[in-house]
């Protein structure tokens, strides 16, 4: 048995948002936990579909004692500041200075925050934890969209990757992060291990695993690590709307020896270039979307995904384009969520259920896309407190604040003042919604909602709309990426 010290900090850096991620938005709980500190994680975690509440099961099961310190996320967003970043290290330093003694330490990270003062946020967290715990075991779990550096994999012993998106497997991840932790502590020895930069950028709509290229590229994962002498295998394909030199897919292989490790990862990143081009996926503008979504007799509805306009990958969730696009069609029966805007939210409640109000609603968070004026009936409050249902968000209770179902005409809208991805039905049904009785359902969200909307779809098609994240590399104006990366698949090259 031994005694596992664990901490939690998680950000999604999109560098080109509007927003940054200050202390306040750790503390505070949207679609997942707020700031949650010593025994009261053991509590809250494990039913919940994230890395720390599969690594406390595990772990459990596997006979080892915890040590929980802190955890806290935040919605994706621009920077996280110095202020915030530097406050949890300070607490997690503390916390680890107060768990002594320990054997091993547990980190839940992201992969792909960048500070104000840090381009590396992770590998700078890591590197403080490294220097506080001398050479005893560090494993941390990651999500998929981590780009993953140098001094990540360096630091640690083993960074363990998620391998779904939408990301279903959080807490699987973390109970196989405490089964690699198991692992080494028992052989006592630290692990060869090998990381492979690809060099292009794929964009965030690419990178379904329930389709191909990707769900081969995670079969092919599985078979590498059955090979002899493998230990484990991650690929985090990355976050690509990050500023940063060391942004973009990376592979890391953990072996019992440099040649397997190497061998593993080096065949994965070739599997994955030979494909490159598939990771393209079209997208269309929002009054095409409708058009081809009234053009069919289908009884199921169409899911019409606003990515660039998704809160998961840093957006504001306020802008407008695809509902002036419903709107224009005189669409009946479509709803679109989660628009963030708690002015109208605020005046709705202030309105009360039945009443009509006159709104500019959305475009404030956002400069690229003006808000929508027009008439909304308010046909439903909420305080925002509701259980998530799907597989993606499923066990979490989401904390939005006021929130309201406004509607003009046939078009109906999720008005909140929180921010949270589109990717759970629970988000419609609360307010007494009913997505499978729609004929088009308006999401802000890239792919995760697909764990949880794909079924009820007659078909999905991915919008262009304006938002603050730009699904296609080649659009942004990186001046930080080190030179020669493709800027998408086949894509420009980057000039660093
Ligand atoms: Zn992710």
């Amino acid at each position: 048995m031994a005694r596992i010290a664990h901490a939690g900090f998680l950000h999604e850096t999109n560098t080109f948002a509007p927003i940054k991620a200050g202390w306040e938005d750790f503390v505070r709980a949207e679609g997942f936990p707020g700031l949650t500190q010593g025994q009261e994680i053991l509590k809250l975690f494990p039913p919940i579909n994230i890395g720390t509440g599969g690594f406390i099961q595990e772990a459990r099961v596997l006979g080892h004692d915890l040590a929980p310190i802190a955890w806290s996320a935040a919605v994706p967003s621009s920077y996280v500041t110095e202020a915030a970043f530097e406050r949890m290290a300070a607490l997690t330093l503390a916390g680890l200075a107060a768990a002594e003694p320990f054997d091993a330490v547990y980190l839940d990270l992201h992969g792909a925050m960048v500070t104000e003062h840090l381009e590396d946020g992770e590998g700078a967290f890591i590197a403080r934890v490294r220097a506080a715990i001398g050479e005893r075991p560090l494993v941390v779990s990651l999500d998929l969209h981590s780009n993953t550096t140098e001094a990540m994999v360096d630091l640690s012993d083993g960074l363990i990757a998620y391998r779904t998106y939408p990301h279903v497997d959080m807490a699987e991840t973390g109970r196989r992060t405490a089964r690699y932790l198991d692992r080494l502590l028992r052989q006592g020895r630290r692990p060869a291990k090998a990381r492979r930069a690809l060099p292009f950028l794929m964009p965030l709509t690419g990178m379904c695993t329930m389709v191909e290229p990707m769900a081969g590229v995670y079969r092919r994962l599985e078979e590498l690590e059955r090979e002899p002498g493998v230990l484990h295998v991650s690929f985090t394909p990355g976050f690509p709307p990050a500023d940063i030199r060391d942004c973009g897919p990376a592979v890391v292989a953990y072996g019992d020896s440099q040649a397997a490790a190497g061998r593993a990862a080096e065949a994965l990143a070739a599997h994955i270039l030979e494909r490159e081009a598939a990771f393209e996926v079209p997208l269309l503008p929002p009054g095409q979307a409708v058009a081809k979504a009234l053009r069919s007799n289908a009884l199921k509805p169409f899911v019409l995904a606003d990515v660039q306009d998704n809160s998961g990958a840093g957006a504001t969730s306020d802008t407008t384009g695809l509902l002036r696009a419903l709107v224009a069609a005189g669409v009946d029966r479509a709803v679109v969520g989660i628009l963030t805007d708690a002015e109208a939210a605020r005046r709705a409640h202030a309105a009360g259920q039945g009443a009509e109000l006159e709104l500019s609603l959305g475009g404030k968070l956002f400069a690229g896309d003006p808000p929508f004026r027009g008439r909304f009936r308010v046909a439903a409050l909420s305080d925002g407190q509701f259980l998530c249902t799907g597989p993606f968000y499923g066990g979490n209770r989401a904390s939005l604040g006021p929130t309201a179902l406004l509607t003009h005409g046939g078009v109906s809208v999720v008005v909140s003042g929180g921010r949270m991805q589109a990717a759970d039905q629970a988000i419609f049904r609360h307010l007494g919604v009913e997505p499978s009785a729609q004929r088009i359902l308006g999401l802000k969200s890239s792919v995760h909602f697909r764990a949880d909307f794909t079924d009820l779809a007659e078909e999905i098609l991915l919008v262009e709309a304006p938002g603050a994240f730009v699904d296609r590399p080649a659009l942004l104006p990186y001046r930080n990426l080190r030179p020669g990366v493709r800027l998408g698949p086949n894509g420009p090259m980057s000039r660093g």
